[in-house]
């Protein structure tokens, strides 16, 4: 079983686009680890600058208080889970050798139907995804040989809900994990996809610390079932806090 050949694992790499990835799309699937003994390390594409805010008293931030905010709700939460450490790609460790560091911005989405995202169509050219696909897997390669995962972890080729920075996780997750020599999952989008899933419901009070963490992007919503919670997103969207994780080789 996939969880179990992880568990036994003594290093694990997830690869994310934005903060609140981790723990919104892997966060008890981390908790499971860390428990267990794995370390887990965090490679975060980007800072998450477009994000929309959450109505409340966080709504007026803008720019670079935006930013620093997104980068402290990703500290919190990164120990809130467990994780040992964590770097943005484009920046050392996360960085190719001789090259200068470098931020890859968030590339914004829009909706194109409930629950599939697409391209934003105003995505700038410091964007992840306007930057050359092979200097990125030359980043996560770097990352890769600093942190020396037994596997990498990374979306699916539908990259959650379609966000393009998610799709293009997953474009440098497979190239990256061969050229280094690891092994990659992929975390299953489709609730309905094949692949492995595990129920890690009993990890939820640590998925939900971690939710909370990401003030700026979800609230969170305890409910009396100890077992399930909700986050509200900035455009009242309410999902449940995923704790069924799917993974696939
Ligand atoms: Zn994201």
């Amino acid at each position: 079983m996939l969880l179990d050949d992880l568990a036994g694992a003594a290093r694990v790499l997830f690869v994310h686009a934005h903060p609140d990835d981790e723990t919104l799309q892997t966060g008890a699937l981390i908790a499971e680890l860390t428990a267990r003994g794995v370390r887990c390390d965090l490679v975060t594409a980007t800072r998450g600058e477009r994000g929309e805010i959450v109505p409340g008293p966080l709504s007026g931030l803008t720019g670079d208080a935006f930013v620093a905010r997104r980068e402290t709700e990703l500290a919190g939460a990164v120990a809130a889970l467990g994780i040992t450490e964590r770097a943005y790609l484009g920046e050392p460790p996360a960085r190719a050798a001789g090259q200068p560091p470098r931020r890859y911005a968030d590339s914004g989405m829009r909706w194109i139907r409930e629950g599939l995202a697409g391209p934003s169509g105003d995505a700038g050219p410091d964007s992840f995804t306007a930057a050359d696909p092979a200097e990125e897997v030359a980043d996560l390669v770097a990352a890769i040989e600093y942190f020396r995962p037994d596997a990498l972890i990374s979306y699916d080729d539908d990259g959650s809900y379609g966000h393009p920075d998610h799709v293009r996780v997953h474009e440098i997750s497979g190239p990256a994990a061969a050229r280094a020599g690891v092994p990659v999952l992929w975390v299953v989008s489709d609730p309905a996809g094949a692949g492995e899933w595990s129920d890690l419901a009993h990890r939820l009070p640590t998925v939900v610390a971690a939710a909370r963490c990401h003030a700026s992007q979800v609230s969170v919503v305890e409910s009396a079932d100890p077992r399930a919670a909700e986050v509200i997103h900035s455009g009242g969207q309410r999902t449940p806090l995923a704790t069924r994780i799917g993974l696939r080789r």
